[in-house]
């Protein structure tokens, strides 16, 4: 499947929240969403409120889906909980997942020691990467991903400018901006973004659904 197909699979619904509608609906990092399309898995990529909130989790929480994230989130969730650690991998209902590592640099909201996370989602061989909450870490030469969905807002994460750097290491075919017009960040992030790897690697500044 090509990566404009399951581009168009992708949801933004706000801040670092994403719905991929794939054979499997999955969430990453619910955030003041309505109730919606039931998750066969969710991803959490790190206990901070506005990535992990167990009342927007619950609106779409069924008896069998599968809440992947890493152990600080874990303990303020329940159900079918899995926990990785950056390296990790997972098959969960036939979805290959990785977690890899999101972290600060330069400020301290994000601490490496944490093992917070950020994944990387196999969907018809199209890897789709969601950087959680980061920097421009080393790590993330050695991110082989066709898609990029990386936080543009600064602040907690990096700046605009520092994610066009990092977007030119990882060098997905497609970027999303991300983190953004909620808490932290705004349009202009997500455009600064754009044109800094105008040129270089296509972006694309997704609608709020
Ligand atoms: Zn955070
Ligand atoms: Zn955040």
């Amino acid at each position: 499947m090509s990566v404009e197909t399951v581009s168009r699979m992708i949801h933004w619904l706000g801040h670092d929240t994403m719905r991929i509608d794939a054979d499997l609906t999955v969430y990453i990092d619910p955030f003041k969403i309505k109730s919606g399309l039931p998750a066969d898995i969710i991803l959490i990529t790190h206990e901070h409120f506005d990535h992990c909130s167990p009342g927007d989790i619950a609106k779409v929480q069924k008896n069998d889906t599968v809440i992947v994230t890493e152990k600080d989130s874990a303990k303020k969730l329940s159900g079918d909980v899995r926990v990785m650690a950056p390296g990790d991998r997972l098959t969960v209902k036939g979805m290959e997942i990785e977690a890899v590592p999101a972290y600060n640099t330069n400020k301290d909201f994000h601490p490496k020691a944490n093992n917070w996370l950020g994944f990387i989602l196999t969907i018809d061989g199209t890897r789709v990467y969601h950087a959680g909450d980061t920097d421009f870490i080393p790590e993330m030469k050695d991110i082989n991903a066709d898609i990029a969905m990386v936080p543009v807002s600064g602040t907690y994460v990096m700046t605009a400018n520092e994610a066009v750097e990092a977007t030119l290491a990882i060098t997905p075919s497609l970027a999303i901006p991300m983190h953004y017009g909620s808490i932290v960040g705004d349009g202009n992030d997500a455009e600064t973004f754009k044109s800094g790897l105008k040129g270089k690697i296509h972006v694309t500044i997704l609608k709020k659904s």
